[in-house]
């Protein structure tokens, strides 16, 4: 049996995941134990357990899944592990994985629809659209699949009949990529209820995650500068 709770910073990531479990619910991303979240750990990744209220969840209760995907730990992990180890295997600069049934990309994704550029903002997806994968029964290797082919080049897509998946290079940046998304939702679905919104260009789409490459505070102060 694997001695994981031992490990200080071990702990720390899994104390980290409840965290960010919480903030999701106190964002409205979430209701109830829809959702679940992954960090990448070691050779593995940590990973919320099944069903388990995120009120009640103590950092013993996070799964460690390994590199053959065995848990260990004493609860399920989410019934959504294989999306969440297929997209870290898949993306090496990805740490973490946020699935949530936030309401408007859930209601676009019932739709069936992607995202079109109806803000720059979608330009923190990576670019000009945020697919909405296929519908495929939860926690099948089907719903990974669609979940994979819809995320290609970019960190955010739509789950048909379903919720989102956003994923970055830490659990903060994929928290905030899922607000990002489900801001757009909104905006979105506010904008089909007037009339036809105005999509902005590839190019343009383009331009805007050039510059988000040397935007915000961790950004060089030069690079910053050059693209502005
Ligand atoms: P889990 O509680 O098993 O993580 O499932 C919630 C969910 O969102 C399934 O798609
Ligand atoms: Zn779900």
């Amino acid at each position: 049996m694997r001695q994981a709770a031992d490990d200080t910073e071990e702990r720390e990531r899994r104390a980290a995941i409840i965290q960010a479990c919480l903030e999701m619910n106190r964002l409205g991303l979430n209701q109830g134990t829809s959702g679940n979240i992954s960090l990448r750990w070691q050779d593995g990744l940590l990973i919320t357990p099944s069903g388990l209220p995120y009120e009640r969840m103590q950092p013993e209760d996070v799964v460690f899944l390994d590199r053959e995907g065995q848990p260990h730990g004493r609860y399920k992990p989410s019934s959504e592990w294989r999306f969440h180890r297929d997209i870290l295997q898949a993306r090496p600069d990805t740490g973490a994985v946020v699935h949530v049934h936030s309401t408007y990309a859930t209601i676009l994704a019932i739709l069936g629809r992607e995202i079109p550029a109806i803000h720059y903002m979608i330009a923190a997806a990576g670019g000009p659209n945020i697919r909405c994968a296929p519908y495929a029964t939860f926690g099948t290797e089907g719903l990974s699949h669609n979940a994979l082919q819809a995320l290609e080049g970019r960190s955010a897509c739509l789950l048909a009949n379903h919720g989102m998946i956003a994923v970055g290079a830490s659990l903060e940046k994929a928290l905030w990529l899922a607000v990002e998304v489900e801001t757009l939702a909104c905006q979105y679905h506010g904008c089909l209820q007037v009339g036809e919104p105005v999509i902005l260009s590839d190019e343009e789409i383009a331009r805007v995650v050039e510059k988000f490459r040397s935007y915000g505070p961790e950004a060089q102060k030069g690079n910053s500068q050059e693209s502005a």
